[in-house]
């Protein structure tokens, strides 16, 4: 990506003080979360005239920014930067499937030590996360969402057109499609705005699903895909104009965000079968019962996958490179060897990681203020960087234009967790992880590091004053800020007023 993408419209060379003062008149803030979209399309479809509600409404007054997401880039997880100011390593959910290995016992009828977010299970998502980091909802009590997976804060009835949506859901899936789910979203925000006009929340979450569907069904450049992102542009007008309508679109602060991209799948790997053929009993969702299992599948998105092993068969703990090295050296071989896996990622002892695309190895390792990046053979993320240490507040911006947007930093935060796998692993673009037992079938994938799938649109409608590269934790503390709200706990990011 050249410069020319990234910070897109307009000079904001007016004053900061100016630009502070129009938060100071926010009476309500909203995140609509646009799942799936691409920022090239984005760029595309304004330039074109496509979106001309996003265009108008937000983009002519307001700003609009390629961010980078984090790693895992899958729905739901990919939220957390938005609704928790934290990373998911931080939060503890690095997937949306994932083993506890302090806790796991294959063969166990419950769900202790295991969990996927697909389907029923998706309701824990709230209990799972910490509590030493809060949701908007939580640091704004006067708030609404809709159909939002994750709600802990949200008063009861709060959550608009969630319990409703399960059948509706299940369905989406199997139709390949999430037009209706949207459509009956923003008949429920209608009437909610309509009820509440006299008493209106201060923060109001919203995601959308069609796009997301329909790259999933058709492929992220499809025509029928580019007719989801019209679907919502539509959407967002109605939005607005009820908004106006109630008087309150002046002092509203819209920004429009979306959680991962998307792209192009051609062929499957199924890694299940494949570390299977290896020898292994593999535990994988949705057939937990295995019994005897010494090996975990935990694929994401489906790019990326959580790959967990048993140690002188026992699930205790994560395991570092030489444990590794020494008991399950033929897995790691097999998954360098294959030509659909982009490289695999484990811890190697103290705090480092190690990342190995079979031609080339990593090594990434932190403290305070630092990485410490170098590499022998080919650099397996292509970082373009020198043997170096890296000041980490300069991570972002010195690898934002590669193949592996902020790679440093959402590596090391991912492997902060103790439920990311033994070993992580990311397929190439074209090809995804799950096999067979992803019914119907994906054309469109992510989950991964690559930057179709970490670079985000961050859409403001009102002009914020930060140009730099940014991350969606950023989004956090900017509604924060808009809604005066002070947050208890620590976020990662800062606003981007
Ligand atoms: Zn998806």
């Amino acid at each position: 990506m050249n410069g020319s993408e990234r910070p897109a419209t307009g000079d904001h060379t007016q004053s900061r003080s100016m630009m502070a003062l129009r938060s100071g008149e926010i009476e309500l803030a909203i995140i609509v979360l646009t799942d799936g979209f691409r920022t090239d399309v984005v760029h595309e479809l304004t330039r074109s005239g496509d979106l001309p509600n996003i265009s108008s409404h937000v983009l002519a007054e307001g700003s609009h920014f390629d961010g980078v997401t984090v790693f895992p880039s899958v729905t739901n997880v990919a939220y957390l930067p938005m609704l928790t100011g934290q990373y998911p390593g931080k939060a503890n959910i690095p997937g949306i499937r994932w083993l506890d290995k302090a806790k796991f016992k294959s063969g166990n009828l419950f769900d202790e030590g295991q969990r996927t977010y697909v389907g029923a299970a998706h309701t824990k998502l709230n209990s799972d996360l910490p509590d030493t980091l809060e949701t908007l909802f939580e640091l704004c009590p006067d708030s609404m969402a809709f159909r939002s997976d994750i709600h802990r804060g949200l008063p009861n009835g709060h959550n608009r057109f969630y319990k409703l949506s399960h059948p509706w859901m299940f369905l989406s899936h199997y139709l390949k499609r999430a037009d209706f789910i949207d459509s009956l979203v923003m008949r429920s925000v209608q009437g909610a705005l309509r009820e509440r006009a006299a008493n209106l929340p201060r923060f109001i979450f919203l995601p959308m699903l069609d796009v997301d569907s329909a790259s999933h069904a058709r492929g992220p450049l499809h025509k029928r895909t580019y007719d989801a992102y019209r679907r919502i542009d539509s959407a967002i007008g109605a939005l607005v104009d009820r908004l106006k309508k109630l008087g309150v679109w002046s002092k509203t602060h819209l920004m429009i965000v979306s959680d991962h991209g998307h792209s192009k799948t051609d062929e499957h790997l199924d890694l299940s079968r494949m570390v299977t053929e290896l020898g292994y009993g593999v535990f994988e969702h949705p057939n937990i019962f295995r019994s005897k299992a010494d090996a975990a599948v935990a694929v994401s998105g489906n790019s990326f996958a959580n790959l967990y092993v048993s140690f002188d068969g026992k699930w205790e703990r994560p395991l570092n490179g030489d444990e590794l090295d020494s008991q399950h050296k033929k897995l790691l071989n097999a998954l360098t060897d294959r030509p659909e896996i982009e490289w695999i990622a484990y811890r190697n002892g103290e705090g480092s990681i190690k990342v190995d695309s079979g031609l080339g190895t990593a090594l990434l390792g932190r403290d305070e203020g630092h990485y410490d990046y170098s590499y022998f053979g080919a650099d397996p993320l292509q970082l373009g960087l020198p043997h170096t240490r890296v000041v980490r507040d300069d991570a972002l911006e010195m690898t934002i234009d590669t193949q592996f947007p902020d790679a440093l930093e959402q590596l090391s935060q991912l492997f902060s967790s103790q439920r990311t796998g033994d070993i992580v692993v990311t397929s190439k673009p074209g090809f995804d992880l799950r096999g067979w037992r992803e019914l119907p079938e994906h054309r469109s994938s992510h989950g991964a590091l690559r930057r179709d799938h970490m670079m985000v649109p961050i859409l403001s409608n009102r002009p914020l004053a930060e140009n730099g590269p940014m991350r969606t934790v950023d989004v956090f503390p900017t509604i924060a800020e808009s809604l005066e709200l002070t947050t208890t706990r620590s976020v990662i990011g800062h606003s981007l007023w």
